[in-house]
């Protein structure tokens, strides 16, 4: 079962739109050509920049990751204990987006792996990403 909470709104709509695609979608500016997650409604580099959203190769890298014991969400109580990890993308570096890791045991994460993106979907049919050890 997917971790994350997933609560489209106007901002985040193209991002879940295109997960349903299996596509990976970021907000990139391209008045100074920056990507930014999660999408604002401005670019943060330069504020007045026009926005356009960019498919990503889903290819990134774990950067860093916690082991989560004791999660307020009673839903996800049951799973515990979960990785967190911090997957930065191929892109940008400094997009980084968070992943269960499903299949890698809890604190078993191999940091700095190369890993790429697949899409689990919940009950109400939304695809939400995650992302795996690359072969
Ligand atoms: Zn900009």
């Amino acid at each position: 079962m997917s971790k994350q909470g997933v609560n489209p709104d106007e901002l985040s709509q193209p991002f879940w739109d295109g997960a349903n695609d299996n596509k990976l979608m970021i907000q990139n500016c391209i008045t100074c050509n920056k990507l930014q997650h999660p999408p604002e409604a401005e670019c943060r580099d330069c504020e007045n920049g026009e926005l356009e959203w960019k498919e990503m190769s889903g290819k990134g890298k774990i950067y860093n990751y916690v082991v989560v014991y004791d999660c307020p969400v009673r839903t996800l109580q049951e799973d515990q204990p979960f990785n967190v990890a911090v997957v930065m993308l191929n892109e940008d570096p400094g997009i980084q987006m968070y992943s269960h890791l499903p299949g890698v045991p809890a604190d078993e994460v191999p940091v700095g792996s190369d890993v790429e993106v697949i899409f689990e979907k919940l009950p109400n049919g939304q695809h939400v990403p995650e992302w795996k050890i690359s072969n």
